[in-house]
């Protein structure tokens, strides 16, 4: 199998699809708008911490994914073993969370090792890419979010996505207010829709600080959607405060991300592409890490009997 395939995107979905043709004989090259991998797996080192700032956490139901993410991670892999209540202080049900030891990046960024990936290059035209256009590729997938995979593609089918404006903070003290009992705090109906400590994540956050995450919901997200990410945490911090029982003296830093696409909203199926142009990622089925990983192996087995 000599086909030489791009995948645009560094996310689990790319790193899913790469991985599998490449394995199968495929020349495989991953191009990456941003400086590492990731994508909405993302993690960031933040005062000596590491935070995961876009997914919380990730299922291994699927025997697959289990077996390619401990294949590539090994011990890094570890379980999450304190509760996520709702917001009734009810603890939610657990079919089994996981994170990983240094960053849920470097979970993808694991699963991506020996593929070639260009970082740092924003993909503007995905047809250019192709052969047929005076480009080097024979199929191109895209796993950026639907509406940028649409610009880069050429559709016009919209899928929407909610935004998701989420903020860092890091207190000076060990597991102030109630932190020790809950690992997170999840309310879909408030503007606070989760709240989350990662002292809970082993090894991550530096002692002597407690360090939180605020993810609001997309009626929040939407209303504040163009203020500067500096303002960010302003809007979201007395909010976690009260729900923690954190004292707002302790504050020592804080940081703000605005995630435009975070996860889908409609239940829209993704038009099939033309002429070597395909589409894997979660807006084929749900906004969770594990379903982008098998959406991206999905893809990889068509694509791959197609030109076997
Ligand atoms: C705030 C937040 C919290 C979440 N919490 C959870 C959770 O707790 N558990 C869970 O399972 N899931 C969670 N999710 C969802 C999960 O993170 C995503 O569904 C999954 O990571 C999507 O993976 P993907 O590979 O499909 O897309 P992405 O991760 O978005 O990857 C797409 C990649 O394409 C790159 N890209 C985009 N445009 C271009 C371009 N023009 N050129 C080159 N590269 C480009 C991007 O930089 C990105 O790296 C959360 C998401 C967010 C945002």
């Amino acid at each position: 199998m000599n086909a030489n395939i791009a995948v645009i995107g560094a996310g689990i979905a790319g790193v899913s699809a790469a991985r599998f043709l490449q394995d199968h004989g495929c020349s495989v090259t991953i191009i990456e708008k941003s400086r590492g991998y990731g994508g909405r797996c993302a993690s960031k080192r933040w005062l000596g911490h590491i935070v995961d700032h876009g997914a919380q956490y990730f299922t291994m139901r699927d025997e697959r994914f289990r077996a390619a993410a401990q294949s590539a991670s090994g011990v890094k892999l570890q379980q999450m073993n304190t509760p996520i209540l709702n917001q009734h202080g009810q603890i939610m049900p657990d079919h089994g969370r996981w994170f990983h030891r240094d960053g849920n990046s470097r979970l993808v960024r694991d699963l991506a090792q020996g593929i070639t990936v260009q970082t740092e290059q924003a993909i503007t035209d995905a047809n250019s890419l192709l052969k047929s256009h005076g480009g080097n590729f024979d199929h191109i997938i895209s796993t950026a979010p639907w509406p940028q995979t649409a610009a880069l593609v050429g559709s016009d089918t919209i899928i929407n996505y909610a935004p998701c404006l989420t903020a860092l903070f890091a207190y000076e003290g060990d597991w102030l207010g109630n932190t020790s009992a809950a690992y997170s705090i999840s309310d879909h109906d408030g503007p606070l829709a989760w709240s989350a400590c990662e002292n809970h994540k082993s090894g991550r956050i530096e002692s002597g600080f407690t360090v939180m995450v605020a993810q609001m919901s997309e009626s929040f997200s939407r209303e504040y959607l163009e203020i500067p990410a500096t303002d960010i945490p302003d809007l979201i911090r007395s909010m976690l405060e009260k729900r923690w029982d954190i004292p707002t003296e302790k504050l020592h830093a804080a940081l703000g991300h605005r995630w435009r696409y975070a996860r889908i909203i409609d239940t829209a199926s993704t038009p099939a592409l033309r002429n070597g142009l395909h589409y894997a990622g979660d807006a084929n089925g749900k906004s969770r890490v594990e379903s982008s990983w098998l959406d991206g192996l999905r893809i990889a087995e068509n694509l791959l009997a197609n030109i076997a």
